[in-house]
């Protein structure tokens, strides 16, 4: 067992809300109508939901740490709307149409979270200051304008293209050759907004279980008591007519959930806060979030103490059920290096924490609700990348409505029971994943990347 701290150490913003006084474990035989695993911001959101829709309905939450203890506690904080990889990337898998219901998913989903964050007056640093995509290459330019293409052709609302002299006049940078910007999108402290989750959906009454890992899971046939479920955790045991599963990227560990997604790890570094000639030495007032157009995209943005959270460029893999890879010194330094690429004259800046966390990959690289079981018992949300802050927030109300009987657009939603693509178990999966790995890297190397850094 982790050391009770151990959230702490995990990322900047999980360090930054000092100590959490976690609520009991669970304890002795319990019952409830719905049973959630895993206390991200999927699993909070759609306990939050169930509860806002229909008071009467009982839902317990079990998280194994703390709540936001996983990639909910330790991400970039952009509220984005991308779905998937990229446009085109979905508009191949998907075709145009569903193309189409995915983004309407996502606006509303980013619109959402900063309506409910702001009418909440929610503390977790919110800043609407967008989101910007930059082309830094010519491969990029190129890239970047078929997405734009793409983009135009599946009806995306709220983006401006920004050209180099826009570009010029926002950054001090001659990096940036051209931009996707979307001024509905913002920035948030990931951790805050986790534990304010929490709260919000304790108010609303659901019973939240902390280090109450589920070790056990059980369906059991027919049962009169309507209790479908058992679900084992050290010190307790507990029975449900629904559950959902909400475990993201540490799904690996669950045998009935093996074949639908991988873990992957991505890696942040952050500086000490710059100062005022710091920031007016790079620009940067619109304090838009930012990514390049690579495989492996850079994926940077301030804090409100106005530090630079850096991360991306490379992900990790692993074998079986090692979920130790949030921290890579190679992925790091070279993260460091980018920074300096961009904004040579932040040179000689410190950085004070790094970091990395699991997201959940999918085969074709979009998220998924899926159906374990012929009827709508249990439910499986995972596989939104690294684009799961605004998504998570919006899958939580849809799973709500589904366990609900709700009929909504949301509901009807083509991600909602689709077909997956399975994974194959090891060792194949590893070679596969190393294998697709592999291709990206190779493509940035020779195409995408910084040919200049050094
Ligand atoms: C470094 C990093 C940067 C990212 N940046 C961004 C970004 O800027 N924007 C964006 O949109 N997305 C980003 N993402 C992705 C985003 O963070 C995730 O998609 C999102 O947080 C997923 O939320 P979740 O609730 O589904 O999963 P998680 O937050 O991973 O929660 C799963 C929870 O389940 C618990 N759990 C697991 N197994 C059990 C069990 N057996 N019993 C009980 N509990 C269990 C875990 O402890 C964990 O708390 C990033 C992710 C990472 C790691």
């Amino acid at each position: 067992m982790k050391p009770k701290k151990d959230y702490q150490k995990r990322s900047y913003w999980l360090e930054s809300l000092g100590e959490v006084i976690p609520n009991p474990s669970l304890k002795g035989e319990q019952k409830t109508d719905i049973a959630i695993i895993g206390g991200g911001y999927t699993g909070m959101s759609t306990a939050y939901h169930l509860k806002t829709y229909d008071s009467g309905v009982d839902v317990t939450l079990l998280e194994a740490e703390i709540c936001g203890y996983g990639a909910s506690g330790r991400n970039g904080g952009f509220n984005m709307t991308l779905f998937g990889l990229t446009p085109s990337f979905t508009k191949f898998f998907f075709g145009v149409e569903r193309g189409k219901q995915a983004r309407k998913f996502m606006e509303e989903a980013v619109d959402y979270l900063a309506d409910f964050i702001k009418t909440n007056q929610i503390d977790c640093d919110y800043e609407a200051s967008g989101y910007l995509l930059v082309a830094t290459n010519k491969a990029q330019i190129k890239r970047l304008e078929h997405e734009i293409k793409v983009a135009q052709e599946m009806d995306y609302k709220g983006i401006e293209i920004w050209d180099r002299e826009k570009l010029l006049s926002e950054f001090k940078t001659d990096r940036y050759y051209l931009g996707w910007y979307e001024a509905r999108c913002g920035i948030l402290h990931p951790a805050k907004w986790a534990r304010a989750l929490k709260v919000k959906a304790e108010e609303v009454g659901t019973k939240i279980y902390e280090y109450s890992p589920v070790i056990e899971f059980e369906k059991r046939k027919a049962p009169a008591d309507g209790y479908n479920f058992v679900l084992k955790t050290p010190e307790g045991k507990l029975y449900a007519k629904k559950i959902v599963f909400a475990t993201n990227a540490y799904s690996i560990l669950v045998p009935q959930l093996y074949k639908y997604q991988t873990p992957a790890f991505t890696r942040i570094v952050m500086t000490e806060p710059l100062s005022e000639e710091q920031m007016a030495s790079i620009g940067w007032k619109n304090r838009a979030g930012i990514e390049d157009a690579r495989d492996f995209i850079h994926y940077y943005r301030l804090t409100r103490d106005n530090r630079i959270v850096l991360g991306g460029r490379d992900v990790g893999v692993t074998y079986g059920k090692d979920l130790e890879k949030d921290l890579d010194e190679k992925n790091f330094e070279e993260l460091k290096k980018y920074l300096f690429w961009v904004f040579p004259q932040l040179k000689g800046i410190k950085f004070t924490h790094q970091w990395g966390g699991p997201v959940s990959i999918t085969l074709d690289m979009a998220p998924a609700i899926v159906f374990l079981g012929k009827d709508k018992n249990a439910l499986f949300a995972y596989g939104y990348i690294g684009h799961g802050v605004s998504a998570t927030f919006n899958t939580g109300r849809t799973l709500a409505e589904i366990l609900l009987d709700k009929d909504t657009d949301r509901t009807r939603y083509f991600f909602v029971g689709r077909k997956i693509i399975p994974f194959p178990p090891e060792p194949f999966r590893y070679v596969l994943s190393k294998a697709i790995r592999g291709y990206m890297r190779l493509e940035d190397k020779l195409v995408y990347g910084e040919k200049d850094i050094k």
